[in-house]
């Protein structure tokens, strides 16, 4: 919760995600839909005031006799670990910011600005050190040239890489990506993109992948989560998201995706009315204010975020009366 201009609001309530080893799950929704403090609760970088963040170490283990050949492993509430110990996960845990232009100290150089988290860590000093740095820059694109120069010199695809560089410096296994192309040119996005892909390709990384971008997200995420005033609307694997959605949210935001074709006509769905202010939802359904399905019901009671398929999963209360569009029949 947070307050704001004297009122509390509840910037993420009732929200339960896991996120796959490996995987890439994206999380998409409106801005204020608390997508931002979702990610930086995961790694304490705000304070929940309330849930668990579980966060599974060690590796999994196939020959294990247990049934789930995970025996390996060891599951930690992050939140009940005291935040001088939370350096420790920290380093497991990384986050790649949206804005390269403001995440990167001006007065540092690049060399320094990727080796910091070592430093401070007491991870490595001497040739180590800079043998570290200068494989991490090959592995993210940088010139080693450009290693004792000022983050001022530098485009923004140019500084993203050199904050991607820096997250990864210290090997982490989980990276929060909060908006990490949308500051870029569009040219640039799609480089930036497929960075990330290679990298976690190469290095097994997990990534929580938030952004406003459908198509980023479609390329990008194996799973989508949607958020709406601070609340799951569905889950399901981006292929089922894209093209069978079944929550009315999800129809309107793939309905908003580009489509480069300049012969479609797009059939929008439109939604009227404002986005509710999180501090003061409507009872029942978040949506319903804008929903073009609502009926009493979704107005009294609030819909559970319930299994429809395979790893799909909705908050609606007529989820099984409706047929929605995805974006293949919206796009005509
Ligand atoms: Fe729309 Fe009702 Fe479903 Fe909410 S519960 S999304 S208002 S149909």
């Amino acid at each position: 919760m947070f307050r704001d201009n004297r009122r509390w609001l509840r910037a993420v309530d009732n929200v339960s995600l896991n996120i796959k080893r490996g995987e890439t799950l994206g999380l998409v929704g409106e801005s204020g839909s608390g997508k931002t403090t979702l990610g930086r609760a995961v790694l304490r970088l705000v304070e929940p005031t309330g849930g668990e963040v579980i966060y599974r170490t060690g590796k999994p283990n196939p020959s294990a006799k247990n049934s789930s050949g995970i025996d390996d492993t060891k599951e930690i509430d992050l939140r009940t670990v005291p935040m001088p110990e939370m350096r420790n996960f920290w380093r497991q845990m990384q986050m790649i910011f949206q804005d390269p232009y403001a995440s990167l100290n001006p007065r540092m150089t690049v060399r320094d600005i990727i080796a910091e988290p070592l430093i401070v860590n007491g991870l490595a000093k001497g040739s180590d050190l800079n043998d570290k740095v200068m494989e991490i820059a090959n592995i993210c694109g940088l010139n080693t040239a450009w290693l004792s120069r000022y983050p001022h010199a530098f485009s923004g695809g140019q500084r993203q890489r050199i904050a991607i560089a820096r997250a990864l410096v210290m090997q982490p296994e989980f990276i929060v990506c909060d908006e990490p192309i949308s500051a870029l040119d569009v040219s640039i996005q799609a480089q930036i993109l497929n960075l990330l892909k290679e990298l976690q390709q190469s290095l097994k990384l997990t990534y929580l992948f938030i952004a406003h971008d459908l198509a980023a997200v479609a390329y990008a995420a194996d799973r989508v989560a949607v958020m709406y005033v601070g609340q799951l609307m569905e889950v399901a694997p981006t292929e089922s998201l894209y093209y069978q959605p079944r929550h009315p949210y999800t129809e309107a935001l793939m309905s908003a995706i580009p489509n480069p074709d300049p012969d479609c006509e797009m059939a929008p769905v439109l939604l009227e009315g404002e986005r509710p202010d999180p501090a003061s939802p409507p009872p029942g359904c978040r949506f319903s204010t804008r929903c073009p399905y609502a009926v009493d019901r979704c107005k009294q009671s609030v819909p559970e975020l319930q299994p429809v398929a395979q790893d799909h999963y909705v908050a609606c209360h007529r989820v099984n009366e409706l047929t929605l569009k995805g974006a293949l029949e919206l796009a005509g």
